[in-house]
């Protein structure tokens, strides 16, 4: 009887992988970004006919790259090519292909297209991987639908409680079960789209910066330490609404004036912290709003993040103090609410390492970068190992039409992704 080689004898097996080519990855990015809503920018909500008409056109290339497709509940598309030992969990590259209203072409996009683009690579290679491949275009990244941010790839990490399903609805009163259900998918199959360590090796996700340290460094490739984490605060300031002409300066108990202080104060803090800690006020409103009516009552929304969970406890505690004082001092009176509370997330050492490796070896300007952004990749760091590779963005800017990446750019990208998967794959 002939004897069967054993898979680890392909272990040795070193094939030089082909270039990944910028004009593939250009053209594609250019034919998804025509599956768009009316209006300037991209606009491709999930479970819309934009996002049916971009699934088809994955699924086409997935298939035209050799890869087994299959889609899970909610509708992520898995590409597949099996490798030599069946035994082994895959190693998976990615990300997601929804977009925010009126936003840019490159946001998730670019990280599928440059996945698939590895996973055409392969196949022109001869390449033989050991671990299965999986190439994952990712759905509702952004909520822009379902508000609700990273469905996806919560799914993937079996994060997605069967409940949201009907709870989390759009503007219309859609449920994501109904939506889905109606794009053809099985939602109530939940629990099948989740993975686990035992089958997904690692994940490395491709993504454009979305802000302006790569490009105003001249660097080519951002290596993704961390995710930051995210703390929302609501600030209420409640004084008492005067008439601005007929109150005195010193008997009023205007909510702006200390709310202001406020604001100047988290500021400073932040600037004080200087570890990477943003802090922002997005929205205030001053209540009654009439111009000739003293300020009774400021809300102000705080937006904080870091790499550090240290720092935001931190700050957060300050705040609380300062808003106590300066509210008491003014005379008024102050609460502060958390509604919002994500913790940051360290990727992998070990994908961080693979992920400078293989920038350096292909000598590419690299440096370590937290993501200011949240990603699909924060949970699945939960099942498995990730990595994330990031790109420059022009100007910083993203969410917007204006949003650009230049192809050559993805292309090295997808070079530093091609050569994780192959470490990863020994
Ligand atoms: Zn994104």
């Amino acid at each position: 009887m002939r004897p069967v080689r054993h898979p680890s004898r392909l272990r040795g097996v070193e094939v030089t992988l082909k270039e990944a080519q910028a004009e593939r990855i250009e053209k594609e990015i250019w034919e998804l970004s025509r599956f768009s809503a009316e209006g300037p920018g991209v606009t491709r909500l999930t479970y819309t006919p934009e996002h049916a008409a971009a699934r088809e056109t994955l699924i086409a290339a997935m298939k035209a790259a050799s890869l087994s497709v299959r889609e899970d509940a909610l509708g992520n598309i898995i590409g597949r090519r099996e490798g030599t030992d069946p035994q082994l969990p895959a190693i998976a590259v990615g990300s997601h292909f929804d977009s925010v209203r009126n936003g840019g072409m490159f946001d998730g996009t670019a990280g599928v297209v440059c996945a698939l683009e590895a996973a055409r690579v392969m196949l022109e290679s001869g390449y033989v991987n050991r671990h299965p491949f999986e190439f994952i275009a990712i759905v509702e990244e952004e909520g822009a639908r379902f508000s609700s941010g990273m469905l996806g790839g919560r799914a993937i990490a079996g994060l997605v409680a069967d409940r949201e399903l009907d709870s989390l609805v759009d503007e219309d009163g859609v449920s994501v079960r109904q939506a889905a259900t109606a794009f053809g998918l099985k939602p109530g199959e939940l629990q099948a789209a989740a993975r686990s360590a035992a089958d997904l090796r690692a994940f490395i996700e491709l993504h454009i910066e979305q802000g302006p340290i790569l490009e105003q460094e001249q660097i080519e490739i951002g290596v993704v330490t961390s995710i930051v984490g995210v703390r929302a605060l609501r600030v209420a300031v409640k004084g008492r609404s005067d008439h601005a002409g007929t109150t005195p300066m010193h008997l009023r108990q205007d909510a702006l004036v200390p709310a202001a202080l406020m604001v100047r104060e988290v500021n400073r803090f932040v600037n004080e912290i200087a570890d990477g800690t943003v802090a922002t006020v997005g929205h205030l409103t001053v209540a009654p709003g009439g111009g000739n009516q003293v300020p009774g009552e400021v809300d102000f929304t705080l937006d904080l993040r870091s790499p550090h969970e240290e720092s935001l406890r931190v700050l957060i505690d300050r705040i609380s103090v300062m808003v106590g004082e300066v509210a008491s001092q003014a005379g008024v009176a102050a609460d502060v609410d958390e509604f919002f509370n994500l913790s940051p997330v360290q990727l992998a050492p070990t994908m961080v390492d693979a992920v400078r490796e293989a920038a350096s070896a292909l000598q590419f300007t690299h440096r370590d970068i937290s993501s200011g952004a949240g990603h699909d990749s924060m949970f699945i760091a939960q099942v498995t190992d990730v990595g994330m590779v990031f790109v420059p963005s022009r100007a910083g800017r993203s969410h917007v039409p204006e949003e650009w990446t230049d192809f050559d750019d993805l292309r090295k990208g997808t070079e530093v992704v091609l050569r994780v998967m192959k470490a990863l794959d020994r």
